[in-house]
């Protein structure tokens, strides 16, 4: 069946059900960006002009907002308690939607046992049948319900599930026994699906795909109006819970208290919380019209480094903010911050907000060194007096969303088994020469670059993205090819390894190979050009962009990305 664009949120606003304040918010929020969404569809309508999208049957099963995982968000929403997941959930709901699939919501086990048909108990495999939806969108909670309640069946159907995960799992801590056995276990990975089945909160492990939500969008006249009534000296603190305010944070908001007036919207129960100072106009946990309301007004949105990677400084730069934050010298990561530790990923973050660093910068975003006074009292001169739009990248807006969602579900297949490749009758398989009946990929060097392209020949297998957005680097030693290729103004492409995982790469590139092994070795491909080794990986699981050691280069499958939304290459829709 053809999926429809469904412009009316209110039979998703039934689906969602009542009684817990996490749905209420969830709620809240579809009703406040609904006409936004609305519009949002027509335009990708207008823009795929009558493609065939196929109609999904499509369960939404939230795991952290169960009984059974122990809910401790939902009592916390009005409390100061963490709100970026519920955004991104209701974002998704709403998505999935307006795309005009056919939906299912559970939110605890029992719904989850009777929309999969499984009997009620525990089973080691209760499901037998076909598996009655085409995808399934969970988290690691869910995914252990799942496990507990589907036994092996679950192993059987995890093609179609997706896990909604915040801060990314790399293929090292996904493969189960890799992970075991060099020390990459945590609590939450080694579920040995596709990386890219994992879906985060920013785009900053590209062995996953990148899921984000929305942010509010604005027209000409709101911006207009939004930059005469900024207030240059009116600062909004990032932090709803009083613990985010305490130690060592008085150096620099006396500095940013001696130009600024500093708001803050703080959650407390009756009395003022001791963290925040009296000079602080507090204005308690906000809802989010109220929130946006301040945003307007305020010039500068100040982060103290906690929490991680949330909404709140989007929102904040789409209201005409622009977004101070700290750097993090050294980086944070799961080796040396609470935090992330057990986290299954040991991508280091830079700053409080490594995407508002990164992918918006300045003048929108300024990272700087909190600890010297001197920069940080520069900083908040040089916001007063910079004039910024209100900004939000296109992949943020509901159109950006919706157009990268519909690609995946229309393009990503991790049920039906990739071809090798080469193709496994032909000899260049083993590792051999490529047999001149069935030529292998040829690769090329593209004029005025150090990336070599593929010359697709006749027999070029079909791949989403695909292959015409393939460049081939190799990175330095030491270097992971998630920044080789984003050197390069690429990004790397996980779907795009096998092609790059054989001889002919590595000869393309002239490396020089006294011997060529298979390893199962999550840096592989790559060479060590010392000792003339050449490696290539043994186990598709375990292709990795985040690998790197130092003993390697690495041979990386970058493509090609669209401005604003890098999740999708230039022919990938
Ligand atoms: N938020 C809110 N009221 C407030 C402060 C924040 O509704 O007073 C919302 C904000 O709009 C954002 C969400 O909380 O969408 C999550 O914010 P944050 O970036 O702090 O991430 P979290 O740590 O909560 O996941």
């Amino acid at each position: 069946r053809q999926a429809a664009f469904r412009t009316d949120l209110s039979s998703l606003l039934d689906l969602v059900g009542t009684g817990k304040e996490s749905l209420s918010f969830m709620k809240r929020r579809m009703r406040r960006l609904a006409s936004q969404w609305g519009t949002a569809a027509q335009r990708l309508h207008a823009k795929l002009r009558q493609r065939w999208r196929e109609q999904k049957k499509i369960l939404v099963h939230v795991g952290f907002l169960t009984e059974e995982s122990g809910d401790v968000f939902s009592p916390k929403v009005l409390k100061g308690g963490p709100l970026g997941e519920m955004v991104q959930w209701a974002d998704i709901l709403t998505a999935l939607h307006v795309l005009g699939h056919n939906l299912k919501i559970s939110m605890s086990v029992k719904e989850l046992q009777g929309f999969l048909g499984v009997p009620p108990g525990r089973g080691s495999c209760p499901l037998t049948g076909p598996l009655p939806f085409d995808l399934i969108y969970t988290d690691y909670h869910g995914m252990q319900q799942m496990k507990q309640h589907m036994g092996l069946s679950l192993k059987r159907h995890k093609c179609h599930i997706r896990v909604i995960d915040t801060f990314g799992t790399e293929p090292a801590y996904n493969h189960e026994d890799y992970a075991t056995l060099h020390g990459y276990r945590t609590n939450w990975g080694y579920w040995n699906l596709n990386s890219r089945q994992y879906m985060t909160m920013f785009p900053h492990t590209p062995d996953n795909s990148f899921m984000g939500f929305v942010s509010e969008e604005l027209n000409d006249t709101e911006k207009s109006s939004i930059m005469q009534n900024k207030v240059n000296n009116m600062a909004v603190v990032y932090g709803k819970e009083a613990s985010m305010w305490k130690q060592g944070k008085e150096g620099f908001l006396q500095i940013l208290h001696r130009y600024m007036e500093v708001h803050g919207t703080v959650y407390y129960e009756t009395q003022r919380p001791p963290e925040v100072p009296a000079y602080v106009k507090n204005h308690g946990l906000l809802p989010q019209h109220e929130l946006q309301t301040l945003l307007r007004k305020a010039k500068l949105f100040i982060g103290f480094g906690f929490p991680y990677e949330g909404p709140a400084p989007l929102e904040a730069i789409a209201n005409g903010c622009i977004y101070l934050q700290p750097k993090f010298h050294p980086p944070h990561s799961s080796l040396n911050h609470e935090f992330f530790r057990g986290k299954p990923t040991s991508r280091e973050v830079s700053s409080q907000h490594p995407y508002a660093e990164q992918y918006i910068g300045r003048p929108h975003v300024m990272t700087v060194d909190y600890n010297n006074s001197q920069e940080f009292d520069s900083a908040i001169r040089e916001i007063m007096s910079t004039k910024v739009e209100p900004y939000l990248p296109y992949e943020y807006t509901c159109e950006g969303m919706l157009e990268r969602v519909h690609a995946y579900i229309q393009h990503q297949d991790f049920c039906t088994p990739e071809a090798p490749f080469p193709p496994a009758n032909s000899s260049s398989s083993k590792l051999g020469l490529s047999s001149p009946a069935s030529p292998g990929p040829q690769f090329f060097l593209l004029p005025n670059s150090s990336a070599l392209t593929w010359a697709p020949n006749a027999n070029a297998p079909l791949a989403w993205p695909p292959l015409s957005s393939l460049r081939l680097l190799a990175s330095q030693e030491g270097q992971s090819c998630v920044e080789a290729c984003q050197r390069a103004n690429l990004v790397c492409e996980p779907a795009l390894f096998r092609f790059v995982n054989n001889k002919e790469a590595l000869r393309g590139l002239e490396v020089q190979c006294e011997v060529v092994e298979a390893e199962v070795n999550h840096v592989f491909p790559a060479f060590s050009v010392l000792r003339r080794e050449c490696g290539l990986q043994k186990d598709p699981l375990l292709y990795s962009c985040a690998g790197l050691s130092p003993k390697y280069r690495r041979l990386c499958p970058c493509r090609d990305y669209r401005r604003g939304q890098v999740a999708l290459c230039r022919d990938c829709l």
